[in-house]
């Protein structure tokens, strides 16, 4: 199943903002409504090494129509090639916000806000207000917080990757949906472990191709990084995300405008659990980390959420992070009425993908089919126990690439 996608006709939302065809080419072979993930012990095993060891996809990939793993995507002449040039063409950029320019980074590889009206916020820059309702014309509105009260909205940065089994069986066995976040790079790298995700009924959105901070980025790599992360995840799962996840949340009115050519939404957090920070970042230790979490999970039963809920930025990066989550989970449950994945919490049912043959269900259904199989609460902890020790790396894209540890050569 090959075909091509134009998203001017897509939704109604695209013609409100007055865009115009935007040239895209994602392209599949894969049907997302009959995903065959065999059994071999990368997908089954808890063992790390087995899990990890390199294995065939099950497609060919054409390294010479991909960016470079973990390179800014307009790396390997995506920037020049005729696929990525129809679509930076198609975009007409004179409307894009004028008045909002590239950031910079210091020399530590933070981002430099010297200069820059963090007051007023005119770009609406995350990173400097934590703005999130944009400033600019034809701009989409980040979300933030999933709109049902007492509803923890759970959500996962940085897969698919190896070594997660026993996180997604865990899961499973608690028939417990999450928002995954997927870095591009990562899904080309292990595409058992997206396809697994979602197969198991999860939501999928992408975290960009090699984690930059997009506002220091050009409008190219913006689009690129965007772009061919979409495109991996199409690729290997058959289904194209319409929602996304800055790194670090870093982005402002025209990373915005550039996401919103391709009709994508960014889904933020109103909770930040810190997890992958823990010994990695001075000052936060793994008790810092517990205690985020035991916050969060008092807010679920002092009337913190009784009028909308939450969304809560966690990770999959390594068994540290999920040791986090699953430890904290049953007392999650006991005290939030709900825990679902955004798609879920947000009613998107069937507008998650471009692709319209994937629906998720309504809340009110999701609460409905909880309610008349509810057995419990049935956690039990999976396997794992393992911790990460320290790392002391800088923060970006090649410390977070350091974390996963393992990194297949596909490319
Ligand atoms: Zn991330």
């Amino acid at each position: 199943m090959v075909w091509k996608y134009q998203a001017a006709i897509m939704t109604l939302g695209m013609t409100a903002l007055g865009a115009h065809a935007i040239t895209t080419n994602y392209t599949s072979t894969v049907d997302p409504t009959k995903l065959n993930i065999p059994n071999i012990e990368q997908t089954t095993s808890h063992d790390v090494v087995a899990q990890c060891k390199y294995y065939q996809p099950p497609f060919t990939l054409d390294k010479a129509a991909w960016p470079n793993s973990w390179e800014i995507a307009t790396s390997n002449g995506m920037n020049t090639s005729a696929e990525y040039t129809a679509l930076y063409n198609s975009i007409d950029w004179t409307k894009a916000p004028a008045n909002v320019k590239q950031k910079t980074k210091g020399p530590d590889g933070a981002l430099n806000l010297q200069g820059y009206d963090t007051a007023n916020d005119p770009d609406c820059w995350w990173s400097a207000s934590q703005c999130t309702k944009p400033k600019a014309q034809g701009v989409n509105a980040d979300i933030v917080n999933c709109l049902e009260p007492n509803t923890w909205g759970l959500t996962y940065d940085d897969g698919p990757n190896c070594s997660h089994n026993a996180f997604y069986d865990f899961l499973e066995q608690n028939n417990q949906k999450a928002s995954m976040f997927y870095i591009g790079s990562n899904v080309i790298a292990w595409p058992y472990g997206a396809m697994r995700g979602l197969k198991d009924g999860h939501h999928l959105a992408g975290h960009t191709w090699s984690h930059q901070l997009m506002t220091t980025l050009s409008n190219q790599e913006v689009l690129a990084e965007l772009y061919y992360t979409a495109k991996a995840i199409k690729y290997v799962t058959g289904v194209t995300p319409l929602y996304w996840r800055p790194a670090q949340g870093d982005l402002d009115d025209r990373v915005r405008w550039i996401a919103s050519q391709l009709n994508m939404t960014a889904i933020l957090w109103n909770l930040d659990t810190d997890d992958w920070a823990a010994n990695t970042m001075p000052g936060v230790t793994p008790e810092t980390v517990q205690q985020n979490y035991k916050n969060f999970i008092q807010m679920g039963s002092n009337g913190t959420f009784n009028t909308v809920g939450n969304i809560v930025l966690s990770h999959e990066i390594n068994n540290m992070t999920m040791d986090f989550a699953m430890q904290n989970y049953p007392e999650i449950k006991k005290n939030y009425k709900h825990i679902v994945d955004v798609a879920t919490c947000m009613n998107f049912t069937n507008s998650i993908y471009i692709e319209k043959s994937i629906t998720y269900p309504t809340f009110d259904q999701l609460v409905n089919q909880n309610a008349s199989t509810a057995t419990g609460s049935g956690v039990s902890p999976g396997a794992s126990g393992s911790s990460m020790g320290t790392q002391t790396t800088v923060n970006g894209a090649l410390f977070i690439a350091a974390l996963f540890g393992v990194v297949a050569s596909l490319f």
